[in-house]
């Protein structure tokens, strides 16, 4: 094994490597061309995908996962870059990294028993639906809308370019419970896309033959309350802590197909012949080679870096983004040159690297853009400070009632405290100031509070780290949370703990 590469994989993810190879190879492989021109993959073959466990990886065997660490899903994705089907690639990502995690994190047992578990045994294929006909890039302005009457939300709007939006089973809808409250009325839903009142449109496209891409409209939809995830009024929340993994899966499957086009093209070069000798005796074209393969090279140590924060429960909003962005961008180029390499040849429908160069374009859009992964990296690096208002937070007429200090906000946490709901939680969050720490512990439905916490001493659940002024302008909602955390200015440890700790108080 490659030195480098071991600190990353270790024995056994090169083991379940060659058994995923093995799996791909026979069952997957053979058949790709066929699946390519039907534009289905059939569902017996993700049934077998399931069963082979490469749907649950990351998840609890309580769920029928295999409760590995995050490498394992890393080695699942690189291969199925492979194979020369993006269609294939981006059904498996979907499932295990775009829809099915916001079911484990936020979802109630019924809609873990529902869903993620059949997804898991590959029984239930699912989706993400975020982007509008008229809202892509700008998530906030989405219009579908959920209203709540009774035991039921009445869904009515329309998604487009949902991946497996066809022939899958449930999508995570992106939605609106309040449509007055900005950001803070967005709320996800998971819907059984067999409801009544669904209409479906296969999208015909450039690329990603094998996978389906739908458009869906809803009228009148009836969706039970009970498929809420988690809080409604959170989505956009829990949106931007899921993106993360979105676009990491996303840059695993750019530096691997770029790897697997890379070898397919050194192997043309090896037997193709020009001006009697072997096309890879060209020094323009070997300098061509080198330049990729570091290129590559560099992405996928990046990547990879990043995926250990994320297996180590980094919120890492910077380095994902900066690994979207290289690594899809640098697939597409990757694209481009591995077919020159082919000539004539490469613009055959015979030849993989025809479908690979379809298939590399839509790297740069899907899952918010280069575009929007610059603008990203920019509020980051040049830590730009015109934050807007938040849209979330509703906004009291007694603003200048509110705390101006921290030790004042921390005062009005026992007032605040949702002392039921706490009931049966244990939690605990240390907050880091710039003069002051405080220790909030939660214990069954109790709440104790200790200032000047000792930071070598206090063991929490979760770390969050900021200076006194931002986490003043979050609280009072001057601005907005989510953009604190994507500029890097507040730090939290576990996203995941911060907001369950969120969800435990009151609104300021
Ligand atoms: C094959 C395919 C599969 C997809 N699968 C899914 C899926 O499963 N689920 C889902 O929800 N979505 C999916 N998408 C949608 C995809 O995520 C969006 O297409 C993408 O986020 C861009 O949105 P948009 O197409 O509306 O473009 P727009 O947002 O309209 O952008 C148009 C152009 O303007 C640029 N732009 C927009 N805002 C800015 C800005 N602030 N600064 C600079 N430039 C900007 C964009 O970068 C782009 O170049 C899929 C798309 C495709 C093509």
């Amino acid at each position: 094994m490659n030195t480098a590469l071991s600190y990353y994989f270790n024995e056994e993810h090169e083991a379940f490597r060659q058994t995923i190879k093995q799996f791909l190879k026979k069952e997957a492989e053979p058949h790709i061309d066929q699946w390519e021109q039907e534009g289905k993959i059939p569902r017996e073959f993700w049934k077998k995908f399931g069963e082979m466990g490469y749907f649950g990886l990351a998840y609890p065997e309580a769920y029928g996962g295999s409760d590995l660490d995050f490498f394992y899903t890393v080695v699942m994705i690189e291969e199925v870059s492979k194979v020369f089907s993006g269609g294939l690639a981006i059904t498996a990502a979907v499932q295990t990294c775009m829809s099915t995690p916001y079911i484990f994190h936020h979802g109630s047992e019924y809609l873990k028993e529902e869903f993620m578990r059949p997804a898991i045994a590959g029984d239930k294929i699912g989706c993400i639906g975020i982007t509008e006909p008229g809202a892509g890039s700008d998530v906030q302005n989405i219009q579908t809308r959920a209203i709540k009457e009774g035991d039921y939300y009445i869904l009515n709007g329309s998604k487009t370019f949902i991946t497996n939006g066809i022939y899958g089973h449930f999508v995570i809808l992106v939605c609106k419970t309040n449509p007055n409250a900005g950001a803070a009325g967005v709320s996800l839903l998971v819907l059984d896309l067999n409801s009544e009142g669904i209409t479906k449109n296969k999208l015909k496209k450039l690329g990603w033959h094998s996978s389906d891409t739908a458009e869906l409209h809803f009228d009148n939809v009836k969706v039970p309350t009970k498929n809420l995830l988690g809080e409604e009024g959170k989505g956009f929340y829990y949106l931007m802590g899921g993106l993360q993994l979105e676009r990491l899966a996303g840059s695993i499957m750019g530096y691997a197909a770029c790897e697997g086009m890379l070898e397919y093209g050194m192997e043309y070069m090896r037997q193709r012949e020009a001006f009697g000798r072997p096309i890879n005796k060209f020094q323009v074209l070997r300098h061509r080679v080198a330049q990729m393969a570091a290129e590559i090279e560099a992405t996928k140590f990046y990547v990879l870096q990043t995926c250990r924060m994320h297996n180590e429960k980094k919120y890492a909003v910077k380095e994902s983004s900066i690994s979207k962005l290289l690594a899809s961008e640098l697939a597409d180029k990757t694209a481009y040159q591995v077919l020159q390499f082919f000539g004539g040849y490469g613009y055959m429908e015979e030849y993989k690297i025809a479908r690979a160069f379809r298939d590399s374009r839509i790297g740069t859009i899907g899952g918010g853009t280069s575009e929007i992964m610059r603008e990203i990296i920019a509020k980051m690096v040049i830590d730009d400070a015109n934050y807007d208002r938040a849209t979330s937070n509703e906004k009291s007429s007694n603003e200048e009632q509110k705390p101006t200090t921290v030790e004042g906000i921390f005062a009005t946490l026992p007032s605040r405290f949702k002392k039921e709901k706490a009931a049966g939680k244990n939690l605990s969050v240390l907050f880091k100031f710039d003069t002051a720490n405080y220790l909030v512990q939660i214990n069954d439905g109790h709440l104790d509070i200790q200032s000047n916490a000792n930071n070598e001493q206090a063991s929490a659940d979760c770390i969050v780290e900021t200076n006194d002024e931002t986490y003043i302008a979050v609280e009072t909602g001057k601005i907005n949370p989510q953009e604190a955390f994507m500029t890097g200015k507040i730090k939290v440890s576990e996203l995941m703990k911060m907001m369950e700790f969120g969800g435990l108080f009151k609104r300021l």
